[in-house]
């Protein structure tokens, strides 16, 4: 017998994938709804925001909490993703999540584990050019996680814009019967997108990392102003990081929703999107134009 997860005063923790089929077995003979929002804890209120819309649309809300190491190409990055399974249980359960999700590492990937999913196209570019195998390890962890959780829908965010569509376009290809919902940045007072890897940032390269959203807002007003050459948009966006000594660019380009492949005319709706070194964190945001 599981106990019931909804209706629970306190958020429960689970780490084994059998007690949590079962758990959702259980809340699915009840006739519940169940909404997933992935995540690699370390919440802030981005995730917080995910969470409130999850409680808000679903009878149960499962918020998984894994540092999924097949998604990292770099170790250092890895090994300093922050960790504290105990806040963040009870942040996600304080805005309403019922259960979470937290297996170690062995449970998701036993010795000898060798099933993955790779998505062409879409996963291929920006962020799938530069980090390889990044997107292989998301859409296999993704996929996993609808196995054992079976959401009616799944909650991303659109600051990973290309993160919302490889996912969606993975769920529409593998016949996953879960709805993928995007949901919008939440930002800092300056405009820096809350991360998880903010907090690595020391006092001089916080005050740096707000160069992005600068930069993004830089491109949009000039796209406004009539100019469509994304060459030079771009040039524009650059022009702004580049005034930062502690900015180093990754990329930044503007891509067309769907596909996010770089487009040489930017169009309306199209994806203006950037990758930024501060210091040693690698910072993304983007913004629609
Ligand atoms: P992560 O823990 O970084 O893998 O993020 C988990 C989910 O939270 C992803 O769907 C992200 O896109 C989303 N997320 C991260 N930061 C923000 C933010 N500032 N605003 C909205 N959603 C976010």
């Amino acid at each position: 017998m599981t106990e019931p997860i909804d209706g629970a005063k306190q958020v429960r923790i689970i780490e084994h994938i059998k007690e949590m089929w079962e758990t959702v077995m259980d809340a699915r003979k009840n006739g519940r709804s169940i909404g997933l929002v992935p995540t690699m804890g370390a919440l802030h209120r981005g995730h917080l925001s995910l969470i409130e819309r999850a409680a808000a649309e679903n009878d149960v809300t499962i918020v998984s909490i894994f540092v999924n190491p097949i998604q990292f190409d770099d170790k250092q990055d890895l090994g300093a993703y922050p960790r504290d399974l105990a806040r963040d249980a009870a942040s996600a359960a304080a805005v309403g999540a019922n259960a979470i999700f937290a297996p170690s590492v062995s449970e998701m990937y036993p010795d000898g584990f060798s099933a993955y999913v790779d998505m062409t196209g879409i996963s291929e570019a920006l962020c799938g050019r530069v980090r390889e195998a990044h997107f292989r390890g998301v859409c296999t962890v993704v996929a996993k996680l609808f196995h054992i959780t079976d959401p009616d829908r799944a909650y991303f965010g659109e600051k990973d814009a290309q993160q919302a569509a490889v996912i969606k376009k993975m769920a529409a290809d593998l016949n996953f019967n879960t709805e993928i919902v995007t949901c919008p940045t939440v930002r800092d007072t300056d405009g820096l997108a809350l991360s998880s890897r903010n907090t690595r940032l020391d006092a001089a390269e916080r005050n740096a990392a707000p160069c992005l959203y600068r930069a993004l807002n830089a491109g949009a007003a000039l796209f406004r102003s009539g100019e469509s050459d994304a060459g030079k948009i771009t040039e524009a966006v650059r022009a702004v990081l580049e005034a930062e000594p502690r900015a180093r660019v990754d990329y930044a380009e503007i891509v067309d929703p769907a596909s996010f492949r770089g487009v040489p005319k930017a169009r309306s709706g199209d994806v203006l999107a950037l990758a930024v070194y501060i210091g040693a964190v690698r910072l993304i945001d983007n913004l629609r134009l």
